[in-house]
């Protein structure tokens, strides 16, 4: 099939044929899923996963990241079910992509700037393995790649999100290349004038000073065979127009003074070779006092490692220089992507998987002993690691809890009135009981009633200081002993027949809070005759459930109660 083709190319460097085999089967899903469907380029749909896909293969990402790639969006768009994805290509592929499709529904959530970190934790937190984050990556950039087609509104709201939520991303797992390639295509679609002017002069320059980088370079190479160092490539760095344009806006800089700085990049054989060729270039031009920066004994957050320093020439212009190894300079340009990249006769199909969490494990060392360690475990830690959830209000703020919180805990997060009045909870438009542990990504509504009480019984579940302190200090000042209240209760479950009528379950809710009613399972369910409730209760004996089947009788379209 047409669309395989170069994608095929690329997989053929280093797949297995069996393994090529199972990808094309994921690509004959993926035409048959979008059949019909086009982009808003005019292009069959399929054709943007296959792009995704090719992407990632050029990076030699494992199998089953491919595939995921090909299905990332038909689970959202297209009548496949994840079971079917499992049934054809394994469990961990279908969570790969659903992994993808969630990260994909909460784009259409508000997002103010000041959320952004916020975001940005919550979306590693969501993504359990970490090949989901390099998928949804790929996406983006080839949807940033092809922003032309759409509306200049449409554009310019991908392109802030780009850059405030996926850049930083990217640039957390050392994916240099996606950070760079996202700032340089946003800032086309954002300013097309001034990336065109700025373009125009960046060619003028290089091109009136080509002669003096040529002569510059000609001199560190021969100090460096002058030193015996043979083995280093040279490379001359390039500028990025969004670099310079955020250089000159940033630091009131003018074009020349962001200019008049040469970068050099020089790639050698061995961490040994690297001190080696910092010596011979430090006692050949001056470096330039506290420019010189050792990242490879004292990596940077992400992993980045390289020796930087700046040397005075005579040409009266600073020098810029990075020395590092290949496989440093490969981690620069794809951080954590590289680790994933398959290697055939790989010993076990993880075996990708575990050189990534290495990878994580060795730089969180590394920062340990460096001493440096705080803002990186801070970051990668909790980021990869998760012990928190994130959430949504319904007016998209996001709330960061511990692990574990419920409901309760979230209602007494935005404040202690809203805490002490809940009686239920809407968690992603569903009905639920004030009990539920909350899950990252999750839209969560509290339901108040104005007479309603803080329960005893919430001591048992909720996770939050703040929770138990304001909930503790509610009895305190009601003087009411705890310890008669809680762990008293008597379990309940019971079936209510109801007539189907909207706000009914909201009603059960607040009538039970208003009887201090613990409720830990709340389940509607609904046929086109009638609709009943499955409750699980919590009350304290039998004279104060009598009191809570009597008040549930009288909710207006409540017809029977079973126990
Ligand atoms: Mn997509």
């Amino acid at each position: 099939m047409r669309y395989f083709k170069k994608l095929r190319k690329e997989l053929e460097k280093y797949l297995e044929p069996d393994l090529i085999e199972l990808v094309y089967q994921a690509y004959e899903l993926a035409v048959r899923a979008h059949y019909g469907q086009t982009r808003h380029t005019g292009e069959p749909y399929v054709t943007h996963p296959v792009a995704v896909a090719t992407i990632l293969a050029k990076m030699h990402l494992d199998h089953q990241t491919i595939i995921a790639a090909l299905l990332h969006d038909v689970l959202e768009d297209t009548l496949i079910e994840k079971q079917e994805l499992i049934d054809s290509f394994g469990v961990e592929v279908a969570d790969l992509v659903d992994g993808v499709s969630k990260l994909t529904l909460m784009e259409f959530e508000t997002k103010a700037h000041a959320q952004a970190e916020n975001f940005r934790k919550m979306i590693m937190a969501m993504a359990q393995d970490i090949r989901v984050i390099i998928v949804k990556l790929a996406d983006r950039l080839h949807n940033m790649r092809t922003l032309g087609a759409v509306s200049q509104e449409k554009r310019r709201r991908v392109v802030t999100e780009t850059l405030d939520i996926y850049a930083p991303i990217a640039n957390r797992l050392g994916m240099n290349a996606f950070r760079v390639a996202y700032e340089e295509l946003g800032f086309e679609a954002l300013y097309p004038r001034r990336c065109r002017v700025l373009r125009k002069a960046v060619k003028q320059f290089t091109g009136n000073r080509s002669g003096i980088l040529k002569e510059i370079e000609d001199q560190l190479n021969a100090r460096l065979i002058e030193c015996g160092l043979l083995s280093a490539a040279f490379e001359s760095r390039q500028k990025y127009l969004y670099s310079i344009y955020s250089k000159m806006r940033d630091k009131h800089l003018s074009f020349s003074e962001v200019m008049d700085i040469y970068g050099f990049r020089i790639i050698v054989d061995s961490v040994d070779m690297c001190y080696r060729v910092l010596g011979a270039l430090h006692t050949f031009y001056k470096p330039l006092h506290q420019r010189f920066k050792d990242y490879i004994a004292i990596p940077k957050s992400n992993g980045y490692q390289s020796l930087h320093t700046t040397l005075f020439t005579p040409y009266g212009v600073p020098l810029e220089i990075q020395i590092r190894t290949e496989s440093m300079n490969e981690l620069a340009e794809r951080g954590i992507a590289a680790h994933w990249a398959y290697k055939t006769g790989d010993p076990s199909p993880n075996a990708a998987h575990l050189r990534a969490r290495e990878w994580i494990k060795n730089i969180l060392e590394l920062q340990q002993n460096a001493g440096s360690s705080l803002e990186f475990i801070e970051s990668v830690k909790t980021d990869l690691f998760p012990h928190e959830v994130y959430v949504f209000t319904p007016r998209g703020k996001i709330l960061e809890l511990p692990e574990g919180a419920t409901a309760v805990d979230f209602a007494y997060a935005i404040h202690s009135d809203i805490g002490n009045k809940c009686v239920a909870a809407k968690i992603d438009k569903k009905m639920m009981p004030l009990s539920t542990c909350l899950q990252s990504g999750q839209t969560v509504e509290i339901i108040r009633a104005p007479s309603a009480l803080p329960n005893p019984t919430w001591l048992n579940f909720v996770v939050t200081g703040k929770a138990k302190s304001s909930i503790r200090h509610y009895f305190k000042t009601q003087q009411i002993t705890l310890s008669d209240k809680v762990d008293t209760h008597l379990s309940v479950n019971m079936v209510l027949d109801v007539a189907k009528r909207s706000g009914l379950l909201a009603d059960v809710t607040i009538v039970l809070s208003q009887l201090r009613v613990n409720i830990t399972r709340v389940d509607a369910t609904e046929t086109h005759e009638h609709a009943e409730v499955k409750l699980t209760v919590q009350v304290d004996g039998r004279q104060h459930l009598a009191q809570v089947i009597k008040a549930l009788r009288k909710i207006n379209g409540v017809l029977k109660i079973r126990r």
